[in-house]
């Protein structure tokens, strides 16, 4: 059997040292037999370069002491043997200097290409760290689409060790079902020559199937890429459920609108007849008394109509079932003939029921803009002190117009201000519970402008009172 012997560092550097000895003695043994024999001090000096380019390569600058050593034995067995005239010796010590600053030389080189050598492995070391533990799949693809590269998170992604990848294409991990996607994805992305992102399902040895958020992105100079691959599977199937919990919601919320509108519907059936029958017997009774309790019986009757009627009206706006009737009417006329309407209530409460509205002609729903501004007069007149100011005031933008109704109420306090145009959205105060009110007049008119393309906010100071803004556009194109 042969046997293979394995040569450490160590040795060779024994080896080196063996053979530099031997060249350096040969030089000095050379020296002393041409002094001495021959009593010259300059044939085969030339051969003194040989340890010296050695002692340089191997070890970098020390070949100095070499190149001195050499050349003292040089000068030393020139003067003992040869007795030379003083110019010679001053020709061997220009050699000798020579000597050292060829060593020098040579020492200087080597010592900067093996720190460019350590310097190289030192970076080569820490880039393969990074891609070798990186937190996320890497792997480096050849220009046909074979994989060269990979390294520790792509290994346990793929189930692969990456001895067994060899000769694999990235494309056989993309599912079947993928892959015309992907396909045509990268190609349209070549195109433009960008780095592409796309999500798709990988499979694994296993045959199980992940989700991978992959990008691609070009190595330059090169005609190979890395592909950084993030398995999304969590994610993904978080996501799922997230739309599977949306769908069931929206399943549960349509059952419940189902259910409210025929609620609404049933509960408003027999107040028609109490209001009737009420209003009949309030002729019929000529006790003053019961005149009273019947007057009282129509008013929470006819009351209890009007919010059956508001959540029904919302439930109507979820269900995507209220559709306006477009026609061009004078937004004057409309204001007026809601403050008509309004001032028997505000006479009563001594308030001053004016307005400032010109001429202006607009597209909209003509009973859903009574209903706005019915809404907003009537609950100035609720929350306005007697008497109060309460004004209507519309102005012209151009493209559409903008109305204001406001008074000099009790103001609604600032961190309320965003929220009462929600549905139920009540602030609790004295006129609010008297006013026996449910919250919904306010969302009624944000829906109302929200369907006619416009918006509605309101400013207002505790005490001093407030004001009703909203927008609609003048004209409804494309409806
Ligand atoms: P409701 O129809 O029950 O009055 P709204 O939705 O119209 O309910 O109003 C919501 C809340 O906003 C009311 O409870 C009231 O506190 C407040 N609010 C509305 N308009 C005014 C106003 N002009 N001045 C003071 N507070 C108001």
């Amino acid at each position: 059997m042969r046997d293979y012997r394995v040569i450490t560092e160590e040795d060779s550097l024994n080896y080196k040292f063996v053979i530099l000895v031997l060249l350096v003695l040969a030089c000095v043994a050379l020296s002393v037999y041409f002094s001495y024999y021959r009593s010259e001090a300059r044939v085969y000096t030339h051969v003194f370069y040989l340890p010296l380019i050695l002692a340089g390569v191997w070890y970098m600058k020390k070949a100095v002491y070499v190149a001195l050593f050499l050349g003292i034995t040089h000068i030393l067995t020139a003067v003992l043997f040869v007795h030379l005239p003083i110019e010679l010796l001053l020709e061997a010590m220009v050699r000798v200097g020579m000597f050292i600053a060829v060593a020098y030389a040579i020492g200087l080189v080597r010592e900067r290409f093996v720190r460019a050598q350590d310097n190289l492995q030192a970076a080569e070391e820490f880039y393969r760290v990074i891609f070798e533990y990186a937190l996320t799949a890497l792997c480096v693809i050849e220009r046909g689409g074979g994989i060269s590269l990979v390294n520790r998170e792509f290994e346990s992604l793929s189930g692969y060790k990456r001895e067994e990848l060899q000769g694999k294409k990235w494309l056989d991990f993309v599912a079947v079902e993928d892959r015309k996607k992907v396909m045509e994805y990268f190609k349209e992305r070549q195109k433009y020559l960008a780095p592409a992102c796309c999500a798709f399902k990988f499979r694994s040895r296993d045959g199980t199937i992940k989700y991978v958020n992959a990008c691609f992105e070009r190595i330059p100079a090169t005609k190979r890429c890395i592909a950084s691959l993030l398995d999304i599977t969590a994610l993904k199937e978080k996501e799922k459920e997230l739309r599977e919990t949306c769908e069931k919601l929206a399943e549960l919320d349509k059952m419940k609108r189902d259910f409210l509108n025929v609620a609404y519907h049933e509960m408003r059936s027999p107040l028609a007849p109490i209001v009737g029958y009420a209003s009949l017997l309030e002729r019929l009774i000529s006790d003053e008394r019961g005149r009273r309790y019947i007057v009282n019986i129509e008013r929470c009757a006819k009351e209890l109509e009007k919010m059956i009627n508001r959540m029904l009206e919302l439930a109507r706006i979820d269900g995507n079932k209220v559709e306006l009737t477009f026609c061009e009417f004078n937004i004057r006329d409309v204001v007026h003939e809601v403050i008509k309407s309004f001032e028997p209530e505000a006479g009563d409460k001594k308030l001053q029921l004016c307005s400032d509205v010109p001429d202006i002609m607009i597209q909209a729903d003509r009973p859903k803009v009574i209903a706005i501004f019915s809404n907003l007069i009537s609950n100035a007149i609720k929350y306005t002190p007697e008497g109060g100011r309460i004004e209507v005031m519309v102005e012209d933008r151009g493209k559409d117009i903008c109305a204001c109704v406001s008074d000099t109420g009790i103001g609604i306090p600032k961190e309320h201000l965003t929220k009462i145009f929600e549905r139920f959205y009540m602030v609790d105060t004295s006129l609010t519970r008297k006013s026996g009110s449910l919250g919904l007049g306010l969302s009624i008119v944000k829906e109302y402008v929200k369907l006619h393309g416009g918006v509605v906010w309101a400013t207002s100071e505790v005490g001093k009172g407030s004001k009703f803004y909203f927008t609609l556009p003048k004209e409804q194109k494309g409806r």
